[in-house]
C-alpha cells in the first residue's frame, strides 16, 4: 500500500507544510508498507526536488508543466488522480492549506475514496484505518474509520513536528493528458508579502486583538515583535475591521499556526481563535481581564493593561539581548 503525498510549493520552493506532509506520509507508510511517493506539479528544480527525499519521500512524480505553476483546482485534481493511478497508491495525503483544502475532496470524489479532512494524528491501523480529527472548533475529537479501498487524509497544517530523516528519492516524470478545459481559472496577478517570516513558518508570533483599541496602537506590538524577531498575527475582528491585513488573521477561519512561542495581547481567547493557535508550544497571554478565557490555555499570563506592559516588555527583551 504505497502512500502518495501531494506537495505544494511557492515558485519552486518547498515550505514547512510540504515537509510536514511528507513526514506524515512516511510515518503512515511504516504502518501500511510501500513507498512514499511525492507528487509535484509545475516548475521545480532538481536540487529543490532532492530536498523531499530528506523528509522521507522515496519517489517523486514530477509533472513539469508550466501551466501548473499557478494553482488551478481542476487541473491539480486531474494530475493527482493520474499520479495515484501511475503509482498504485492507496493512501493519499494532502496538507489542508488553501490549495490542499480545494484538491483533497475533489480527488476523493474522483477516486470514490473516503476522506478525513483535518487529521490531527497518524492513522490507527490496529482495527481498520481510523484517524483522529478535531471537531466543533477544537472542542472535541472524532475518530473516523475509512472503509474504502482508497483513503484520502488532509492534515491540519502545523500539527506535526517536522524532522529531516536523511533519505533520497528517485524522480520520474508524470505525464497528464490535460484538456484546455482543465484550466478554467486564469491567473491574473499575485501580491506577495516580502521581508517577513510567513506565519505558517514562524517560530515566534506576537498577536493582537481588539483590546489594542485601534490600528494606530499597533506600533507597540510591532516594537515587541521586532525585539523578539517575531511575526505579527491578529484575531479575526481586527482583520475584519481592516486594522490589520487578512493574512495575519489566525484561528478557525484564518491560519493554523504552531510556533514555539505565541504571545497574545488583548485577545479574549474565544474557541474559534484558540482553534488556530492552541498547538503553540508556549502561550503567553497579556489581558487586563483576569477572567479572560485565554488564561486557561496559557503557560504564562500577565493580568494588566497592554499599553503599560508592552513597552516595558519590549525594553526588557532589548536589554536581555544586550
Ligand atoms: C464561525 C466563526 C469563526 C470565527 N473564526 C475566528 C478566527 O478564525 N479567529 C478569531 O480570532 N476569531 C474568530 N471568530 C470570532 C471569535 O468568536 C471572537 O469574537 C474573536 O476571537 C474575539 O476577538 P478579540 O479577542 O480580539 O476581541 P474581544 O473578544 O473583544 O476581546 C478583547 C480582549 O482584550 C482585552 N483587553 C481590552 N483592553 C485591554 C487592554 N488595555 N490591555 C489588555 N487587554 C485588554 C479584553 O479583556 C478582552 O479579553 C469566529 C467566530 C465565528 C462565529
Amino acid at each position: 500500500m504505497s502512500v502518495l503525498v501531494f506537495v505544494d510549493h511557492a515558485q519552486g520552493t518547498f515550505k514547512k507544510n510540504a515537509f510536514e506532509a511528507i513526514n506524515y506520509a512516511a510515518k503512515t507508510a511504516e504502518k501500511t508498507g510501500g513507498d512514499v511517493v511525492a507528487v509535484v506539479l509545475g516548475s521545480a528544480s532538481d536540487s529543490e526536488l532532492a530536498t523531499l527525499g530528506n523528509y522521507g519521500a522515496t519517489q517523486i512524480l514530477h509533472c513539469n508543466d508550466t501551466r501548473l505553476d499557478h494553482f488551478c483546482a481542476k487541473a491539480y485534481t486531474k494530475a493527482v488522480v493520474a499520479a495515484v493511478n501511475q503509482s498504485g497508491a492507496t493512501v493519499i495525503v494532502v496538507s489542508a492549506n488553501n490549495n490542499g483544502k480545494a484538491v483533497a475532496p475533489m480527488v476523493a470524489a474522483q477516486l470514490k475514496a473516503g476522506i478525513v479532512a483535518g487529521a490531527v494524528d497518524y492513522p490507527n491501523t490496529t482495527n481498520g484505518f481510523s484517524i483522529k480529527k478535531s471537531v466543533f472548533s477544537g472542542k472535541a475529537f472524532a475518530h473516523v474509520n475509512i472503509n474504502s479501498d482508497k483513503k484520502v487524509i488532509s492534515l491540519t497544517p502545523n500539527t506535526f513536528a517536522v524532522a529531516a530523516v536523511g533519505g533520497t528519492a528517485s524522480v520520474q516524470a508524470l505525464s497528464v493528458d490535460f484538456a484546455d478545459t482543465d484550466f478554467g481559472v486564469k491567473f491574473v496577478s499575485e501580491d506577495v508579502v516580502k521581508g517577513e517570516v510567513p506565519l505558517s513558518e514562524a517560530e515566534r508570533v506576537v498577536s493582537g486583538g481588539r483590546g489594542l483599541k485601534g490600528p494606530e496602537n499597533w506600533g507597540i506590538l510591532e516594537d515587541l515583535a521586532k525585539a523578539m524577531n517575531a511575526t505579527l498575527a491578529c484575531s479575526r475582528p481586527v482583520a475584519d475591521a481592516h486594522w490589520r491585513p487578512h493574512h495575519e488573521h489566525v484561528g478557525q477561519t484564518g491560519g493554523t499556526i504552531r510556533p514555539n512561542l505565541y504571545v497574545a495581547v488583548g485577545i479574549s481567547g474565544a474557541i474559534q481563535h484558540l482553534a488556530g493557535v492552541n498547538s503553540s508550544k508556549t502561550i503567553v497571554v497579556i489581558n487586563k481581564d483576569a477572567d479572560a478565557p485565554f488564561f486557561k490555555a496559557a503557560d504564562y499570563g500577565v493580568v494588566g493593561d497592554a499599553f503599560e506592559i508592552l513597552p516595558k516588555l519590549t525594553e526588557a527583551v532589548n536589554k536581555a539581548k544586550g
